[in-house]
């Protein structure tokens, strides 16, 4: 997409929305965008490129979520579905969508709230994230791979849960550990997965379709 197109894509996306509200959004302390209904996304807030200039998201964050690009590419894989379920929902204006997400750091523990609306008439979606926590992680959590074939299950790859970014043990299914290392930088043998814990607590519709 060329600069041009990405400028006139934030002021069509704008248009949409009541003056005012275009104003709190370029002033919000936390990110926000708007998406097209074909989910690329249109707009992004100058919070939302701050975040990403920072990379307080891990690698990647500004290339995978950058005006032009479709918001599901930057949603892992097994929620792929799950997010344009609902964000179709919302864009037929059924109800807003609200969801609660993790977005740690190596060093900090981060919990965002993401709201999703319809706008101008289902012609866009407005995405309003708002952190709710954000602390240091709990002394001692956290390993270092060491051997990092303890995490790989027999074809090599290493399981990373989406939502919080754990890693499942090799040979006990249900232990998931924080390594600070592969949320800094995702290994390339990484393949995105769900943890039960995060299952059970934040997807149970996920759960029940399993
Ligand atoms: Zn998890």
């Amino acid at each position: 997409m060329s600069t041009l197109d990405t400028v006139r894509d934030r002021a069509a996306f704008l248009a949409l929305l009541e003056p005012a509200l275009a104003q709190r959004l370029e002033a919000r302390r936390d990110s926000a965008c708007g998406l097209w209904p074909d989910l690329t996304i249109a707009y992004v807030n100058p919070a939302w490129q701050r975040f990403a200039r920072s990379n307080g998201a891990g690698g990647g964050f500004s290339a995978r979520w950058c005006e032009g690009a479709n918001f599901l590419d930057g949603v892992g894989t097994p929620l792929r579905e799950y997010y344009r379920q609902h964000l179709a929902g919302a864009l037929e204006g059924r109800s807003s969508w609200t969801s609660e997400y993790e977005c740690s750091s190596p060093r900090m523990f981060r919990l965002y709230e993401m709201e999703v609306r319809s706008v101008g008439q289902g012609a866009g979606l407005l995405v309003l994230h708002t952190r709710l926590q954000q602390r240091p992680h709990e002394p001692g959590l956290g390993r270092e791979p060491i051997d990092a074939t303890a995490w790989q299950d027999e074809h090599g790859l290493i399981h990373q849960c989406v939502h919080c970014r754990r890693v499942r043990r090799a040979g006990a299914d249900e232990v998931w550990d924080w390594v600070p290392q592969w949320v800094e930088r995702v290994p390339d043998n990484a393949t995105g997965s769900l943890c039960p814990p995060c299952i059970a607590s934040r997807y149970p519709d996920l759960a029940k379709g399993a």
